[in-house]
């Protein structure tokens, strides 16, 4: 699933199109009215991506849990488009160079900026993880108002601080030790920074260096590489999702 990180990437491939001119629009292979109009400004906030245009139109996208981004030549994105359907491809935004492919995102929205949104809006979501003014303390304090809930669950919570998806709650929790079942309410507030503080440092290495080193994340049975123990594999949380954790670095105080 794309994470911030990943759509950070998005956001920093797309950095170019400030500036650049709409030649053709379209969802799901419909023509939308957007030619001619000029890109102000792309921003990541958490999972989401917002493309701002000169008419107060803003299209805001979520890749969810399957959406795909592409970034061509527009020759190569033309030839590519001719053998997508139509209905995979979410979003193609067109320019005199380039073409931007979006394939099987659940939400592709063009809508008046601050006019209200549907589904999961972004003035819902928690500060980001990945944003330059993110305060790791300001995250632990909005988790630590969730005491009865289980830290892997309220790190995937978008409501508290958005941009953490499967990996990096695994991840980080792994780096500082705490198993992920463990409750809110037993971990102290300074732990809870250091855990966003420790995301924010793996998701920033990822988006700097486009790559993933993961310790813990679907590594079922192999050894940690921290203790060797053998990494041990569970379901957590409504949905369930695979979570990962070493039984021996990270012990897990029933409680
Ligand atoms: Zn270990």
């Amino acid at each position: 699933m794309p994470e911030g990180d990943s759509i950070r990437r998005v956001a920093n491939k797309l950095l170019p199109l400030v500036g650049q001119t709409i030649e053709r629009a379209t969802t799901q292979g419909l023509f939308r009215d957007l030619v001619g109009r000029t890109i102000l400004k792309v921003a990541a906030h958490g999972k989401h991506l917002t493309i701002d245009l000169d008419n107060q139109t803003e299209i805001h996208v979520h890749q969810g849990m399957n959406g795909r981004f592409r970034s061509l030549t527009r020759a190569n994105g033309e030839a590519m488009l001719a053998k997508t359907s139509p209905g995979r491809a979410s979003l193609v935004i067109a320019t005199a160079t380039n073409l931007y492919l979006w394939l099987t995102c659940p939400t592709v929205e063009i809508t008046p900026r601050r006019a209200p949104r549907h589904g999961m809006s972004t003035h819902k979501l928690g500060p980001d993880v990945l944003a330059g003014d993110f305060d790791s303390r300001q995250g632990a304090e909005r988790a630590a108002e969730h005491p009865t809930r289980r830290i892997a669950d309220v790190l995937l919570d978008q409501r508290v601080v958005a941009g953490l998806g499967n990996i990096w709650k695994t991840e980080s929790l792994f780096m500082c030790r705490i198993d992920p079942r463990t409750l809110v309410a037993a971990i102290p507030v300074h732990a809870l920074a250091q855990i966003y503080e420790t995301a924010r440092e793996l998701m920033q290495a990822s988006v700097d260096s486009n790559m993933r080193d993961l310790a813990a994340y679907s590594r079922t049975s192999k050894p940690c590489p921290r203790c060797g123990a053998l990494i041990i594999a569970y379901q957590l949380g409504d949905p369930p999702r695979w979570t990962w954790s070493c039984p021996h670095c990270q012990p897990f105080a029933v409680g």
